[in-house]
């Protein structure tokens, strides 16, 4: 086995180990392997160890990678866009990939509806919320949600499938464990009044197993498939 495969292997092992402590079936939680700033044969790796679903933070990294493994037929792959979205860089996230979790404004949902072409199904959108970290830009106050999800779900071109966030780096459990359950709490909420939502999007390599005890649904795992990042940096917001 290569070191992507292995890795893979362990984390799907992180995965059920910590949904089977919580009561939970793994199958409830979507691994997401995040890609960004890691080449094509890497990807490839991944999808030869069974990954399908794969997360981009870099909208022209991203629409590369797509356009790559389309030309190569390897057309079973949902690609996710999870950084920080231009306006001007929207038409490229509504033309090629399937899901955006990083949905925080209604000016950005309106183009990326109107942008999505017309031949292809509904573009999966996240609410992304700013749950711990004040010093990000990025994501709404839950205060604001209620709003913002009406009106997302009013827009032909998506579909409004739940919640995203980045919580601020913390690496007590307990802590980890008390936001995630804030955004959790609120994603119940938002389910109860969307049919159409069902994922909560929370998670990364440091704390995946206290987002999956709080309720995540999609854990978002780069650095642990991928190995580092060079830079190593987090995520840009
Ligand atoms: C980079 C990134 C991840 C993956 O982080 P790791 O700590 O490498 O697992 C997850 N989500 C977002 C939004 C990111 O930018």
């Amino acid at each position: 086995m290569n070191d992507i495969a292995d890795n893979l292997a362990q984390v799907r092992q992180r995965i059920s180990a910590a949904a089977q402590r919580c009561g939970r079936s793994s199958e409830e939680v979507t691994l997401l392997a995040v890609s960004k700033t890691k080449p094509a044969s890497d990807v490839e790796m991944a999808i030869a160890a069974g990954q399908r679903a794969f997360g981009e933070n870099y909208v022209q990294e991203g629409v590369e990678k797509i356009r790559y493994f389309r030309e190569q037929r390897q057309t079973d792959l949902t690609w996710h866009f999870i950084g920080p979205l231009q306006s001007n860089k929207s038409r490229l996230v509504a033309e090629h990939f399937d899901w955006c979790h990083t949905v925080d404004r209604l000016r950005i949902a309106t183009r990326l509806s109107e942008q999505r072409p017309a031949g292809l199904a509904p573009l999966n959108v996240l609410i992304q919320i700013n749950i711990s970290d004040e010093h990000s830009k990025s994501g709404i106050a839950l205060e604001e949600l209620e709003a913002l999800a009406q009106q997302v779900a009013a827009l032909p071109g998506l579909t409004l499938r739940g919640l995203m966030a980045i919580p601020a780096l913390e690496i007590d459990y307990h802590k980890q464990f008390a936001v995630a359950s804030q955004m959790a709490v609120a994603f119940g909420r938002l389910k109860a009044r969307y049919s159409t939502v069902d994922t909560l999007s929370l998670g990364m390599t440091d704390d995946m197993e206290a987002a999956i005890a709080a309720g995540s649904t999609l854990v978002r795992i780069g650095t642990a498939i991928f190995g580092a990042r060079h830079p190593a940096a987090r995520p840009a917001q």
